[in-house]
């Protein structure tokens, strides 16, 4: 569901991926769209931040064992009563380079010994020798 308001735009999107892995992209995306972040918490896997002028918050909810939601909202520190432009372009930056990380890491799983980012075709783990399949 997308909603464009006074500066801002929020945006959930579902994804079959792990909580964990979800989290682990979430923090490589938001260094790659530049959100400097202000409150980081790992439990709760939120986000509040800055990108620009704009607030932002992102968050990720399990909704069961394999999906989960991801969740990107900004908005305009000062608020505007209205506004006719879209203010959706760092949304849209946000799930496109999340997106094309999920699809890297597709091919990749992560070894169970030495947790090293490895191919998902790999039998044998080229950094600690464990067998992965
Ligand atoms: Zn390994």
């Amino acid at each position: 569901m997308r909603i464009d308001g006074a500066g801002g735009c929020f945006d959930n999107r579902v994804y079959e991926i792990e909580l964990d892995v979800a989290w682990q992209i979430i923090l490589l995306v938001v260094a790659e769209v530049g959100i400097k972040i202000e409150e980081q918490d790992n439990d709760d896997h939120l986000i509040n931040g800055t990108i620009g002028k704009k607030l932002v918050t992102v968050a990720v909810q399990q909704l069961d064992e394999t999906t989960c939601q991801v969740i990107v909202d900004t908005r305009r520190k000062v608020l505007q009563i209205y506004s006719w432009k879209p203010e959706e372009k760092e949304v849209n930056e946000f799930y496109q380079s999340f997106e094309n990380m999920l699809k890297e890491f597709a091919a990749f799983i992560l070894c169970p010994g030495c947790r090293s980012k490895i191919s998902s075709s790999a039998k044998f783990c080229p950094e600690c020798g464990l067998q992965v399949k």
